[in-house]
């Protein structure tokens, strides 16, 4: 077969848009008539968000060819090869649903105009009855800039209620909230294309070689330009194997190495004293705190011998550039913030931050994560990373959107207290847009009374999740392939999504689903715009002069230069790839700096509980598996969770090797498979979480929240394993056969119905 390999951008060359033509996705592509091209679009899992192209043929996206845009080289992970199957895969959902019988009933087709009628008329209801706040809005952050500035607005003008947030909430809000304290600018400081002029990288609680494949590429470089590496993890993951040191710290004991490594570089000397003075506040407090921390007692804290905390210390606070990338491993915690200021501490007292390949860098996760938490759709935030408690940006953005600054809604809950409001019956209804609450929230027996309480729940996806099994109503949704708009990717780079083909059945784009449901609301009058560049459009103007000023970002421009950095706040702006260079975003321009106590993880191991858990991502799956666990590729790779246990562990336990173990925490028991690896701390054990039902890995985890950004601690709880009296066999895909897992009674008990559409 041959390909035409003419790059045609659609919303340039190809003037079409697929929710006005009122033709299926056949008829659409009958009427085409570009049967072989190719659509250069990024991909739709991770923050990298690789450029590539897709194939597309009579309509329909058949296939990936690489792109070479300026961060990703031509060069896709796994996910990314595969990530175009999604597009035309039998399990897409291909009209509405709406569950008939009652709570035990069926999910059954219904026309759009049955359901958003259904919908609404119960959303008026619940109102007039129980206050405009006890409807949610659940929002996410894989979707585009466009749909997460529209959820927002959609939620506080549409719904009129205070609860909108999203699930990046649960990914990488700690680090977005000590950024905002200590530079008062929410994002990573410099692109990765830096990362080669690094001279020593410090890479604390990231697997980026498994979670951020494409990125490797950059550190792979510095490494060939002589640049040291240290990776602090408690595996031994496959970057930490090509460290110079590995520091396999206790999951959640973070603080007491960051501490003790700038204690040694003070003690030697290694503090840029100009620059400090010059550029930053709070330092003499940082000096006091981390006086005690000495290497010994920091290895009484995190497990790190004292030797290495030493030589990582000296091997860091020596070189000149130096860079941190930290993410989730730190993140993911009861004191996230403060983890990721003790990274920022160390950062700025080597005088590092603004310079080219050095400072501190977060990795957000999530393909739209950066943009998905500043264009407003996060509980305390307006456009443009406004705060919605701050009167005068309140007022800006009700003249904007054009109603009085009394109507716009206060500071809502964050996602992981809405859950507790959904169970105490405050909020009554939810729209779920893009999230899987049922396999991403910590302590899911939990997760699922709160949502079972919700009269109704109603999910807007692609595919069936655990979240919609339970729902009410399910709304069939586009993949990202199907509509058109931005992203901002790990960089604060902002990039084009192309649509490639057409919504497939009756599936229609979130944004068009909320105007419709505004419209029936009354509220139609509020939401001008009606499509994706509109919205764009509107978005640019209500980020104007905001701390992310996308104002001056047109999808020309982004074409032109393969992603333009906000802030760009006027139209001939080039953008902004390099932050802190002169000044930080707080109004003296100085970086703040923090004394930051040590802090233990929420739960300890102790008799009952003696092992530390902590879960994570592995290379073939993205988050909450929904997607991934659907292509046949990926599936087949890793098509269910094992527990990673020490081999020392392992023989005090009587466990071998694939053998069904039972791990059990306060909260709740899964049997899992056993993998018996030299590559974990003998205290510590570790579980992917992409799966859901009696595999959720978040049956277990504790859902103790950081107290400011209430992100949960996923990384560090305490259980018990033990061996069950069960040989498995597994089938040809290796998966466990022959054994009855534990399965908390509560788990879903209802009736899925038809979960595919057809
Ligand atoms: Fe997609 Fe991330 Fe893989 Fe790139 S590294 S192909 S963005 S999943």
């Amino acid at each position: 077969m041959s390909v035409n390999k003419d790059i045609f951008v659609p919303d340039r060359d190809f003037n079409y848009d697929f929710q006005q033509t009122g033709k299926t996705q056949d008829e659409w592509a009958e009427s085409t008539h570009v049967p072989e091209s190719l659509v250069p679009t990024h991909c739709s899992f991770c923050g990298v968000q690789c450029g590539m192209n897709l194939r597309v043929e009579n309509g329909k996206v058949v296939g990936v060819e690489p792109r070479n845009y300026a961060h990703n080289r031509g060069s896709l992970c796994p996910k990314g090869v595969v990530a175009y199957q999604q597009a035309n895969h039998p399990d897409r959902l291909l009209y509405p649903m709406i569950r008939r019988g009652g709570r035990g009933g069926r999910l059954e087709r219904a026309t759009w105009d049955e359901a958003l009628s259904y919908v609404v008329s119960r959303w008026k209801q619940i109102q007039a009855e129980h206050g405009r706040d006890a409807v949610a809005v659940y929002s996410g952050s894989s979707m585009t800039n466009e749909k997460c500035y529209l959820a927002g607005k959609f939620a506080r003008l549409g719904l009129q209620t205070r609860h909108v947030d999203y699930n990046g909430r649960l990914c990488m809000s700690s680090a977005a909230g000590a950024y905002s304290k200590a530079f008062g600018i929410d994002r990573a400081p410099l692109p990765m294309t830096d990362i080669p002029l690094t001279k020593s990288m410090l890479v604390v609680g990231s697997n980026v070689a498994e979670c951020f494949p494409v990125m490797m590429q950059w550190l792979w470089k510095a490494r060939d330009r002589g640049a040291s590496l240290i990776v602090v993890d408690p595996r031994e993951t496959p970057l930490a194997r090509t460290a110079d040191l590995w520091l396999p710290v206790k999951p959640g004991t973070d603080i007491a190495l960051l501490n003790a490594m700038l204690r040694v570089i003070i003690h030697d000397g290694l503090v840029d004293e100009e620059y400090v003075r010059a550029r930053t506040s709070g330092w003499d407090d940082v000096v006091e705190m981390v006086e005690p921390f000495t290497p010994e007692y920091a290895e009484s804290l995190c497990g790190v011998p004292a030797k290495r905390i030493l030589a990582a210390a000296r091997l860091y606070g020596r070189a000149d550039p130096s860079l941190i990338m930290h993410a989730r491993g730190i993140e993911h915690s009861s004191h996230g913030v403060d983890n990721c200021l003790a990274c920022i501490n160390l950062a700025l007292a080597r005088g590092q931050m603004g310079k080219p390949g050095g400072g501190a860098m977060m990795i957000t996760g999530q393909g739209n994560g950066q943009g998905g938490r500043e264009v407003g759709q996060k509980a305390s935030q307006l456009p443009g990373y406004r705060h919605i408690d701050v009167p005068e940006e309140r007022q800006h953005m009700a003249s904007f959107w054009g109603i009085p600054e009394p109507e716009l809604p206060g500071p809502g809950a964050a996602a992981t207290e809405m859950v507790h409001l959904m169970a105490e019956g405050e909020i009554r209804s939810c729209l779920v847009l893009c999230s899987n609450l049922m396999v991403s929230l910590p302590d899911l027996n939990v997760v699922q009374r709160a949502l079972e309480n919700l009269d109704p729940l109603v999910v807007i996806d692609f595919f069936m999740s655990e979240t919609a099994e339970l729902a009410d109503v399910v709304l069939p949704g586009t993949v990202w392939c199907e509509d058109e708009g931005t992203t901002t990717n790990l960089e604060g780079r902002v990039i084009k999504i192309n649509a490639a083909q057409a919504p497939p059945g009756e599936a229609r784009t979130d944004w068009a689903i909320m105007n419709d449901i505004a419209d029936r609301m009354g509220r139609g009058h509020l939401f001008p715009a009606r499509s994706a560049r509109a919205i764009w459009d509107e978005l640019r103007e209500a980020s104007r002069g905001g701390v992310s000023d996308y104002y001056g970002i047109t999808w020309e421009k982004i074409e032109d230069q393969q992603g333009v950095f906000w802030p760009c706040p006027e139209l001939d702006h080039p953008g902004t790839p390099r932050l802190f260079t002169e000044k930080f975003g707080h109004p003296d321009g100085r970086a703040k700096m923090f004394a930051i106590p040590y802090q233990p993880p929420a739960e300890e191991p102790g008799d009952a509980y003696p092992f530390r858990l902590t879960t994570g991502r592995v290379v073939y799956h993205y988050l909450s598996g929904n997607q991934t666990r659907r292509l046949g590729f990926l599936n087949s790779q890793a098509p269910e969770p094992w527990l990673e246990i020490h081999p020392r562990a392992a023989e005090q336990l009587g466990i071998q090797d694939g053998e069904v173990v039972r791990v059990r925490t306060k909260r709740a028991q899964m049997d899992v498979k056993a993998l018996v690896v030299p590559t974990i701390r003998p205290d510590t054990v570790f579980i992917p979480y992409h799966w859901g039902h009696r595999l959720a890995a978040n049956q277990l985890t504790n859902p103790a929240v950081d107290p400011t950004v209430k992100i949960p601690e996923y990384k560090a709880c305490a259980c018990a394993v033990e061996r069950i009296s069960v040989t498995p066999t597994t089938s040809d895909n290796g998966v466990v056969e022959n054994f009855t897992p534990s399965t908390t009674p509560t788990m879903f008990p209802y009736a899925v119905g038809e979960v595919k559409a057809k």
